[in-house]
């Protein structure tokens, strides 16, 4: 199942934005993130982020999530 992944617009101190999917309960309001698209898992959208807009890396409770899903 592919979900909705967004990215949050403020960076991390360590240069990298978090990126979240849709229903994560640490996903920044509407005007805090930045709508990446649908993508069938958190590894492929991290890699496209990395190539097209920034340095990304995964929320780790969206990791958790997806494990037990
Ligand atoms: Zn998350």
């Amino acid at each position: 199942m592919s979900l909705f992944y967004y990215a949050e617009k403020r960076m991390s101190v360590s240069g990298t934005r978090l990126v979240h999917n849709a229903g994560c309960p640490n996903l920044p309001e509407a005007r805090e993130r930045i709508f990446l698209g649908s993508f069938l898992h958190m590894g492929f959208v991290v890699q496209a982020a990395n190539i097209w807009y920034f340095r990304a890396g995964p929320c780790l409770l969206c990791l958790a999530r997806h494990r037990r899903e």
